[in-house]
């Protein structure tokens, strides 16, 4: 079932796809009075009988709507269309951060503006008490000016209360969390800081810390094998960030930073710059 350009989605109007992913697909859009870019994601049809994908799909979209922060896309609007749910978020122009590392690895000092603007959007996510559980770069957007997005809430979990999922979606094993790849309910921001260690360790090293076609092998290497130091893979990298990404790392999630806002003090201190991606 195809969405063309021109169909109605409520306010707005759709021009043209732009992402697409396991439940549903993304487009760029415009309101009807045309003063408005949005992106809209449009549930597939043949999900919207499911209960269960429906469910996580009205998950996703309240617990983006509990959220305002410049480094998380803002979601913006739920509605509904011949009874397929739609998600309303601000549209990023820009790439996403899978994209920008299919050309290989990122600059340190833009590593690490990157590190520290998601890590300031993970202390929102603290503070409202979601896990988000699928943090990788295909998550992430960059925009124009070089804001660092975080996008993707259709594993994100309230922390508090009852957690009845959790978050392993099938073929993004590169980058979960220990804890995860051992199929615990309980998990805290701390996955999120791995999950997010293992990208930008991938931004600095031009792979992620393991890989195998194997997914299960995949599992187990997050829970057991140590990582090849980042350092390693590349020695020109700063000696503090390396270590900092083996902390974020670490198997162990009380041997990781405890929160983001830890995190952030860590970075802090080293003795590098953190320039933008697309600063002019
Ligand atoms: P999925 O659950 O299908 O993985 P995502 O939210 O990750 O959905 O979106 C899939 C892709 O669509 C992204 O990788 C990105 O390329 C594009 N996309 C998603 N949201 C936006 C947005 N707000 N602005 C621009 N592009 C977006
Ligand atoms: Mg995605």
């Amino acid at each position: 079932h195809m969405i063309l350009p021109g169909a109605r989605f409520g306010h707005f109007i759709i021009e043209k796809k732009v992402g697409s992913g396991s439940n549903g697909t993304v487009y760029r859009a415009r309101s009807i009075e045309g003063r408005s870019t949005v992106a809209i994601k449009v549930l597939a049809s043949a999900l919207a009988k499911d209960s269960t994908v429906l469910t996580m799909f009205q998950e996703e979209a309240r617990t983006g709507l509990e959220l305002n922060h410049p480094n998380i896309v803002q979601t913006l609007y739920v509605g509904e269309n011949n009874g397929i749910p739609y998600i309303v978020f601000e549209f990023v122009d820009g790439v996403s951060l899978g994209t920008l590392l299919q050309k290989g690895s990122l600059p340190q000092e833009h590593c690490l503006w990157i590190l520290r603007q998601l890590a300031q959007g993970l202390r929102q996510l603290r503070q409202k008490q979601i896990v988000h559980q699928d943090i990788k770069p295909d998550n992430i957007l960059i925009d124009k000016q070089g804001n660092a997005k975080l996008t993707d809430l259709g594993f994100a979990r309230a922390a508090r209360g009852k957690i009845s999922w959790t978050g392993v979606a099938a073929g993004t094993a590169l980058y979960i969390s220990p804890e995860q790849a051992r199929g615990l309910k309980q998990v805290d921001c701390r996955a999120d800081i791995y999950s997010l260690g293992a990208t930008i360790y991938h931004c600095a090293t031009g792979s992620p810390p393991f890989d195998s076609i194997n997914e299960t092998e995949l599992l187990k290497m997050h829970v057991e094998k140590a990582p090849v130091s980042a350092l390693v893979r590349n020695p020109k990298l700063n000696r503090e960030f390396a270590e900092i990404l083996w902390k974020m790392l670490a198997k162990k999630p009380e041997e990781r930073f405890e929160h983001p806002e830890e995190l952030l003090l860590a970075l802090r201190l080293i003795n590098i710059s953190a320039t933008s991606p697309f600063a002019k």
